[in-house]
């Protein structure tokens, strides 16, 4: 057993964090307010340093370093959300990083020739769009339908509350979308398919967000869209459980996302405390802020610690298939996604505290922070009550599962 990550490892988050501090921080506020997306600039210098190539094989032009694909991913998304505040550049390359990580395993030969290279070369948006109108929560009820004719599916319905409707429409790409092809069978009637979103039929609108408004949330209306076959995940009718695969990777990098902007929130919290003198004290002298401070850190290590064992089991059962039992990881990853998004709230409000009125001010990143990290305790990648359904179930048995 070993905690260490390797020296590869150390050096290339060393690598992605000079380069997230010197180029990506100091625009944090910019990408907030403008709305108008990732600088190009920006998401150059990260496909140069081979960031949004971790989880791709290299006979698709990435970077993957096979069996540490998601450990590497991890890696970059906690640097790049310790730089970029707003959380808007994090969660377009975890999307982009998670679902190109399904692809390299569930996508046929040509989708992955197709799509893997662009996404690699930063040149392409991947994302996911499963939730519709009827709930997020319960997949099972979606309305979406792909009726089969030939050698592609017809796609009719809705998805909201999808990220990346813009990036995948300006720069090129698409979303992994989940669709009914055999509705009587349930689950076991579902399909996953990448669907470009330049594919005709389509329409879509933005839905004004209270944060990460550098990417673009919004919906995605299907009208008698044709999808080929050749861009089905896993096969027709196992669509659920490659899209839960997939939710497994993309919530350890989520929860990555929360601990990097969490860990710099509590570092100006460290910094701030320090100089900020009240009654002739720092404050840091006061043990009402350095024993939340300590309880904070201790948290943060905690979690980042079940992270990186999450990502390293993922890993490990791509590599070596059978490795763990599918409810193990899912119950691990959910352990992540329950305590990562709320945690990170509350260090970031905590900081808030420590900063008085400042905290509260566009002067520090601290609000920008609050905001992005709130959609992943709303919902986003999957409601927290959810991640107790799937823990529950581990724990308790299937006794736990509230509906079947
Ligand atoms: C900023 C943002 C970006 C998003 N991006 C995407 C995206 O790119 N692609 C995509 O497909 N979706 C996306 N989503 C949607 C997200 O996946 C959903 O919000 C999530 O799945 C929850 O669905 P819902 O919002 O419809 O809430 P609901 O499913 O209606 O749930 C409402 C509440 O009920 C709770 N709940 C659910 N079931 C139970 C139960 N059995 N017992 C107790 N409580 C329960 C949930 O935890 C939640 O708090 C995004 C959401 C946000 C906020």
């Amino acid at each position: 057993m070993d905690f260490r990550l390797t020296a590869e490892q150390e050096l290339f988050k060393q690598t992605v964090r000079e380069f997230a501090e010197k180029h990506i921080a100091p625009r944090a506020r910019e990408i907030d307010q403008k709305g108008a997306g990732i600088p190009d600039e920006i998401i150059r210098g990260m496909a140069d340093l081979g960031i949004f190539g971790v989880t791709v094989p290299e006979e698709y032009g990435g970077a993957g370093v096979p069996g540490e694909e998601l450990v590497y991913g991890m890696l970059v998304v906690h640097e790049i959300a310790r730089a970029e505040l707003s959380m808007s550049l994090p969660v377009y390359l975890l999307l982009v990083l998670g679902w190109a990580h399904l692809i390299a395993k569930h996508g046929t030969p040509e989708l992955k020739r197709e799509v893997l290279p662009r996404v690699a070369k930063g040149e392409w948006f991947l994302g996911i769009a499963t939730t519709e109108p009827s709930g997020g929560s319960d997949l099972a009820n979606i309305r979406t339908q792909g009726k089969r004719a030939g050698d592609t599916y017809i796609l009719n319905g809705e998805k909201i509350y999808i990220s990346g409707v813009n990036e995948a429409k300006q720069r090129g790409g698409g979303h992994v979308t989940l669709f009914k092809t055999a509705p009587e069978l349930g689950n076991q009637g579902m399909t996953f398919a990448y669907v470009p979103l330049a594919s005709p039929g389509i329409t879509t609108a933005k839905l004004g967000m209270m944060g990460r408004n550098g990417l673009s949330t919004g919906i995605i209306t299907y009208e008698n869209v044709a999808v080929p076959a050749k861009y089905v995940l896993a096969s027709e009718n196992r669509g659920f459980y490659a899209a839960m695969e997939g939710f497994n990777a993309a919530r350890v990098l989520v929860c990555a996302a929360c601990t990097g902007g969490a860990e710099r929130a509590l570092e100006l919290s460290s910094e701030y405390v320090k100089q900020r003198k009240l009654f002739n004290t720092p404050l840091a002298k006061f043990e009402g802020i350095s024993f939340e401070i300590a309880e904070d850190y201790a948290q943060l290590e905690m979690i980042k610690t079940q992270i990186l064992k999450t990502a390293w089991m993922i890993d490990r059962e791509r590599a070596q298939p059978g490795s763990f039992a599918r409810s193990e990881i899912n119950a691990n990853v959910a352990i992540c996604k329950l305590i990562a998004p709320p945690l990170g709230v509350a260090i970031t409000q905590h900081a808030m505290m420590y900063h008085g009125a400042m905290g509260y001010t566009t002067e520090t990143p601290l609000e920008m922070l609050l905001r992005g990290l709130l959609s992943y305790v709303v919902g986003a990648e999957g409601g927290l009550n959810v991640m107790k359904i799937i823990i529950a179930r581990e724990f308790i048995g299937d006794v736990a599962i509230p509906y079947k």
